[in-house]
């Protein structure tokens, strides 16, 4: 929803490119290889608005999904937020993962007080051994 920090966006043409995460990054500014405009990262900053369609694929997804797994966020800015209300409020298992208290952590189904660098290799390799065993 809220971009990609490995594609950069020109400021002028909009043009992106995604860099390769190998890739040693410089200090110094990144260029548009188009029209040669300074480019930054393609992320919302604070106070800048949802990129168009962001939202709706997001709630799209929403509706399709199973189970709803909420990683690494305070659950205290909208219009994200309300995503994660409408998984809490529908018939879906909701799995949050994130070592503070949030405004939906009573309310989801399963709580892993874990930072996401150590909850998702553990559910990956977790879910490795039913794959394996299944
Ligand atoms: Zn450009």
């Amino acid at each position: 929803m809220h971009g990609n920090i490995w594609r950069d966006r020109c400021t002028r043409c909009g043009a992106s490119e995604t860099r390769d995460v190998a890739e040693p990054v410089d200090d110094g500014p990144v260029y548009c290889r188009s029209c040669g405009a300074m480019a930054r990262p393609d992320v919302v900053w604070f106070g800048e608005m949802l990129p168009g369609d962001a939202l709706e694929t997001a709630q799209n997804a929403l509706e399709r999904a199973a189970a709803v797994i909420v990683v690494g966020t305070s659950n205290r800015v909208y219009p994200a937020a309300a995503l994660v209300d409408a998984a809490v409020d529908s018939s879906r298992p909701v799995i949050e993962i994130n070592p503070d208290i949030t405004p939906v952590s009573d309310a989801v189904d399963i709580r892993i007080a874990s930072a996401a660098s150590e909850a998702l290799p553990a559910m990956l390799t977790s879910l490795d051994a039913i794959s394996a065993n299944g």
